[in-house]
């Protein structure tokens, strides 16, 4: 008797290459991971921006809309994200890399701002 079972095992790989994908802490939206920049909490408690994605530590991500930035700034999703309180000199810190790294080619929607 031959057994000519279907070959299972190749199935469960998706055939397209695997690329991560994650999700804006602000606006929601997904994407692939590098379009994205991540913020880490370090093993020892500290927060860091972490353009290079390599740090060690729990990550949420943030796309590159400047009005992501000011919401992660003012609002608390980086902290339900995160679990850590997110001290006053971190946002300025998030304010100054959008500056710096993120052109504001977007009028500011005056999309509601949660609170
Ligand atoms: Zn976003």
């Amino acid at each position: 008797m031959m057994s000519e079972r279907p070959d299972r095992s190749k199935r469960r790989r998706p055939r397209l290459k695997h690329l991560p994908v994650r999700t804006c802490v602000a606006c929601g939206a997904r994407d692939l991971k590098r379009t994205f920049v991540r913020i880490v909490r370090a093993p020892d408690g500290v927060l860091a921006i972490d353009p290079t994605g390599k740090r060690s530590g729990r990550g949420a991500y943030l796309c590159r809309r400047f009005s992501c930035w000011q919401r992660a700034a003012a609002t608390d999703v980086l902290e339900r994200a995160l679990r850590v309180p997110v001290p006053p000199e971190f946002r300025e810190e998030l304010l100054r890399w959008a500056d710096l790294h993120i052109r504001r080619e977007e009028p500011p929607a005056n999309d509601t701002v949660l609170n």
